[in-house]
């Protein structure tokens, strides 16, 4: 079957883009999972969920269907059939999304999903990158290629300041610290950086740098 890519690593150290150019470069299919959590907590916002009640949220996960496009130029996001890609990018979806992503009945639900994706790419498709917090040690653990991306955490607040326009770059850093925090040390599946992943800290690097070591990663 075709290759699998795993990345993962904290906000802001550049996984979406280097995966995206990874994928590109190497005519793969690319998945960030990262949206299909944004997307199941937009989902629980728009219909009045109280994120903050974990049962509810897990009675709840069942409902909304999530569907992902591949095509690493057009990464599509849908619940229901509503193409969410903008609308969960919000602050709200950002400030909420650490809580829904901890209850372990969402998780069973996406990790399984994004199991389906990686299959599927594999047989219909060279193979596929996917990015994330749990994919190196969860959803794809024997992926032959596994990357933990770091970067400071200045320069990870300078990136997401500028993707998102925001001016007060300390407000983004702590927002960034505070996410992190959480999504490291929730009960299942944390952030965690093991031995077998290749760390690869981004801070002084472009992006084409971190693609062409990634890309020759991938082909050793
Ligand atoms: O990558 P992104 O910042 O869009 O991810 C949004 C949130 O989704 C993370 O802060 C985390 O809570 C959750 N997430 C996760 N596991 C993944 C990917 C994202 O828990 N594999």
């Amino acid at each position: 079957g075709g290759l699998v890519i795993a990345i993962d690593g904290p906000s802001g150290s550049g996984k979406s883009s280097t995966a995206k150019g990874v994928a590109r470069a190497r005519d793969l299919r690319y998945l960030d999972t990262g949206a299909m959590y944004r997307a199941m907590t937009w989902w629980m916002l728009t219909h009045g969920i109280d994120v903050a009640d974990a049962g509810a949220v897990a009675e709840a996960a069942e409902c909304p269907v999530i569907t992902m496009g591949t095509d690493p130029d057009a990464p599509a996001v849908r619940v229901d059939g509503v193409d969410v890609a903008g609308a969960i990018r919000t602050d709200e979806v950002t400030s909420n999304v650490s809580a829904v992503s901890a209850v372990p009945r969402v998780r069973e639900l996406l990790v399984a999903r994004q199991r389906e994706i990686i299959a599927e790419a594999r047989v219909a498709s060279s193979g596929i990158v996917v990015e994330g917090r749990d994919i190196t040690t969860v959803v794809a653990p024997d992926a032959p290629v596994k990357l933990f991306l770091t970067a400071s955490a200045e320069a990870r607040a300078q990136r997401r300041s500028r993707e998102v326009r925001a001016a007060d770059v300390a407000a983004t850093q702590a927002a960034l610290a505070r996410r992190d925090r959480l999504d490291s040390t929730r009960s299942v599946s944390p952030l965690t950086q093991t031995a077998d992943a290749t760390e690869l800290d981004t801070t002084g690097l472009s992006l084409d740098e971190v693609v062409a070591l990634v890309v020759k990663l991938a082909d050793e």
